[in-house]
């Protein structure tokens, strides 16, 4: 028998939409693995300033990404299964969200050769089975054959707000305008994405509306 092809859920949207929240709660619904492409960008960020690699000079970047010895694994934390890059065998849970590697991750990220290795290794990802994805491009870019593409939005005091209750103190703007604005695989609304401005739903809203958009999908006739 054929083994059918796993299924992909991409959630792209802003900085600080819900996407890693509503991500995992519709994973953790469907039983599906988790995946964070910012979390892989800002790995590399963070790889990058501990190797003193200037992340403006796309050149540097591009050698440090080439060298770095990652792997991908999937690791099961309280009944969600998520993805995690590791470099030299260490997840950097606690670095990747420092301020200093939060100014870093859109140069980062605006770099064609990492865009490039992103793609393939977050393609790899569905060695790992069905997949709920978030990030920028995951929808336009990274998987643009999937039939589940979502778009999560909300204002800018929301989401400022949102950040600000977590601890964080971050010009969200600028990294909104830098990843909207670079040249290889833009943020942007994929084509045929659903798209929700959650500004004043909850997490439980948000979540339960992607449940249901997503059932809708996978039981309308081919
Ligand atoms: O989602 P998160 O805020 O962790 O993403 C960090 C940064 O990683 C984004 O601002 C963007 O520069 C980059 N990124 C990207 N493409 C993705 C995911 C993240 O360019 N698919």
């Amino acid at each position: 028998m054929k083994t059918p092809h796993p299924i992909v859920i991409a959630i792209d949207g802003t900085s600080a939409s819900g996407k890693s929240t509503n991500a995992k709660l519709v994973a953790r619904a469907l039983g599906y693995v988790y995946v964070d492409t910012g979390a892989m960008y800002r790995t590399l960020a963070w790889h990058c300033l501990l190797k003193h690699a200037d992340v403006n000079d796309a050149k540097a970047v591009a050698a440090a990404c080439r060298k770095w010895k990652t792997k991908l694994e999937c690791a099961e934390n309280d009944g969600l299964r998520s993805v995690r890059l590791l470099v030299d065998g260490y997840f950097p849970e606690k670095e990747i969200r420092m301020p200093q590697t939060a100014a870093a991750v859109a140069h980062v990220a605006a770099v064609p050769a990492v865009r490039k290795w992103m793609k393939e290794t977050q393609r790899n990802c569905i060695q790992f089975g069905n997949l709920v994805m978030e990030g920028r491009d995951i929808g336009t870019n990274v998987f643009p054959e999937t039939d589940f593409k979502f778009y999560l939005d909300a204002t800018l005091a929301e989401r400022t707000a949102r950040r600000t209750a977590d601890g964080v103190n971050e010009n969200l703007a600028a990294r909104d305008q830098r990843d909207s604005q670079r040249a290889v695989a833009p943020l942007m609304i994929a084509l045929g994405a659903k798209v929700i401005n959650n500004s004043s739903m909850t997490s439980a809203q948000t979540s339960g509306w992607l449940l249901e958009e997503i059932r809708k999908i996978m039981s309308a006739p081919k």
